[in-house]
């Protein structure tokens, strides 16, 4: 176990070493899954002082975790369904990871409710909305972020000329606060490895070790190179999110935990075609549309819908960006069309599965389980949630180790980047200068790397030439590219374009005009030679073609078949349960 110096980059050696670690003794606990609540796992685990490996089958955060609506919030709709609990406790995480965890990743952002009954709706939505910010403090934090404020319909248009004035009668303004999904995963997993946990990405488990009916570790297969290897630990975690069922397929029985999955979408927009200076919401039949705030863009959604074809690739259908649009344009004054989509991306929600049929009211709170000595499920939560989720699952690992375990201490972990970012923020102006860039250009990079924005300027001082933007999505500095490679664990292009950056959603090109470029910067740190080059590109391209394609389907079906037309980089086998 090593003490904490700086933090370790997720590059390709550390990965070979991760896996040779992994294999070469008995850890305390080994974490099935690399979304944010298995990095929150590892994270929770290694600074409890536990040995502890991870292993995700694909990319970092390429399930759900990189596909959501990038809230870190309580929930209006909870509280509509008298969730109080479930509430609280999200508001409070809001507050400690806003103002503790990750100051650089997680920020406050404005959203305006529209109302749309003359007489009842002001008084409960305003209730609503007190009760919500009364929630929001907790012990030891302020709320972080403003409290809501009546308008009326003329200071909500000031707010967001783009409404239609016939659209609405006044509206409540309230804040809740957004992050970079996929980006906060790795950075937890980077924070994770530097207090000694071994992760690696590409390494699927496609069984289990057991001794009689104990679970004593998994079978993985390195994907990159096609070897299994056998790691063994006294505790094992499955964080799998909608794969759950799968894994517990692997162990047999019947398994304590069901996961159900269920479908949303979001649409990307550029920032100019909605004129607001606040995110809106809206309610819907079945449950809410956001349209958030993003960056250069607006990111709209989302739709809920019941999905049991491929769970890695999920289908945005015709139907349902048509549903996304038809609800945003009831309320704007110049409707959007198809030609404003930059990007679509769909995720599926790991609900618990419930007495309800209708998956909007399926429960977002989680479980731990324990079907098998030597083996422990978490499921369902949320994204905000994952820190105490990754905490109940850790304790009932304790648990199930003959030892001593230290109570969780992640309410008190910064993630990295995080320590002294407010300080360097202070200083942009200062650091611009120093390193030749525009100020705007540190902002971006703060609000993406914090501290550790340190590291991303040393590649620029060692080669100039990463100082310029990508040719065709110039929010992107062609150092970001290679960083995501040498530090982030990047391995191939699509992790470049859709996750360390977003690239794929952010252009209406979904990143094909740059994706030579990335390849040939991420090529020199991931060994790859010129026909690895083409092969990279023509998959991404592939891809892109695939997702668009499916999107002009009216059925799931029809988007699906579609989708898995385009192939995957590195293949990964559906788990097949033991006879
Ligand atoms: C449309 C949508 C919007 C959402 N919006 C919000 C929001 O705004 N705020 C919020 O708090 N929550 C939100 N959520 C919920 C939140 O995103 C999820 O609860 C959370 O991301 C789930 O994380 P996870 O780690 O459980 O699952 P995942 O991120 O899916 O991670 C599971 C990982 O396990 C890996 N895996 C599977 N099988 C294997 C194997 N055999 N070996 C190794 N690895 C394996 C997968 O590849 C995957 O990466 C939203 C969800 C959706 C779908």
């Amino acid at each position: 176990m090593k003490a904490r110096m700086g933090t370790t980059r997720l590059g390709p050696a550390e990965r070979s070493a991760a896996l040779a670690e992994m294999a070469a003794r008995e850890l305390d606990l080994v974490v099935v899954g690399g979304g944010v609540v298995g990095a929150g796992v590892a994270l929770d685990a290694a600074t409890r002082g536990l040995d502890v490996g991870l292993l995700e089958a694909r990319d970092f955060a390429s399930g759900t975790s990189s596909r959501s609506s990038k809230l870190i919030h309580g929930g209006l709709r909870y509280l509509e369904q008298l969730n109080f609990d479930l509430v609280r406790e999200a508001l409070q995480e809001r507050a400690l990871l806003m103002q503790r965890v990750a100051p650089h990743l997680v920020r406050p952002v404005p959203f305006l409710l529209p109302l749309t009954h003359f007489a009842w709706e002001r008084p409960y939505v305003g209730a609503g909305l007190a009760l919500y910010d009364s929630l929001g403090f907790s012990f030891g934090f302020t709320r972080g972020v403003p409290g809501h404020r009546h308008l009326s319909r003329q200071r909500a248009l000031r707010l967001a000329p783009a409404l239609r004035r016939a659209a609405f009668t006044g509206a409540v303004q309230y804040w809740d606060a957004q992050v970079d999904d996929a980006r906060y995963v790795t950075t937890m997993l980077r924070t994770a490895a530097s207090y000694g946990a071994h992760v690696a990405s590409r390494a699927q488990v496609v069984g289990f070790l057991r001794e009689g009916e104990r679970v004593t570790g998994v079978r993985v297969r390195d994907l990159e190179g096609g070897a299994e290897i056998d790691v063994h630990a006294r505790q094992v975690v499955n964080a799998t999110g909608v794969w759950t069922d799968d894994i517990q397929g692997l162990v047999g029985g019947r398994g304590q935990i069901h996961v159900r999955a269920s479908k949303g979408i979001h649409l990307v927009v550029p920032r100019d075609r909605i004129h607001s200076h606040t995110g809106i919401i809206l309610r819907t039949e079945k449950s809410v549309l956001f349209v958030i705030p993003w960056g250069r863009h607006w990111i709209i959604g989302t739709t809920d819908t019941e999905w049991s074809l491929d769970k890695a690739h999920p289908a945005a259908s015709r139907s349902d960006i048509d549903y996304v649009l038809d609800h945003v344009n009831a309320v704007l004054a110049v409707p959007l069309t198809r030609d404003d989509v930059e990007g679509v991306y769909a995720g599926l929600r790991p609900l618990l599965a419930g007495e309800s049929d209708e998956t909007s009211k399926l429960s977002r709170e989680h479980v731990v389980a324990h079907p098998v000595p030597g083996l422990v499920m978490i499921a369902g939560g949320k994204y905000t949630t994952y820190r105490v989720m990754a905490r109940d699952a850790v304790d009932a690992v304790a648990h199930g180790l003959d030892q001593r375990v230290p109570p969780s201490c992640t309410d008190r972990v910064p993630l990295a980047g995080a320590e002294g970012h407010q300080a360097l923020w202070n200083s942009r102006h200062r650091l611009a200068k120093s390193a030749g860039l525009h100020v705007a250009r540190i902002e971006h990079l703060l609000q993406r790397y914090g501290t550790l924005i340190e590291e991303v300027l040393a590649l620029i001082e060692e080669d100039p030439s990463l100082a310029g933007p990508l040719a065709g999505a110039d929010d992107y500095l062609r150092a970001e590219i290679v960083y995501a490679a040498t530090h982030e664990g990047a391995r191939h292009l699509d992790d470049v374009l859709a996750r360390r950056t977003h690239i794929s959603i952010e252009t209406f090109h979904r990143g094909l005009a740059v994706a030579r470029e990335a390849a040939e910067l991420v090529a020199g740190p991931l060994g790859w030679d010129d026909d690895q080059i083409d092969r990279e590109v023509s998959y991404y391209t592939k891809r892109v073609e695939a997702e668009r394609a499916s999107q002009e389907e009216d059925t799931d079906h029809e988007a699906d078949a579609i989708r898995l037309g385009a192939p995957e980089i590195v293949p990964v086998d559906t788990p097949v349960p033991p006879p």
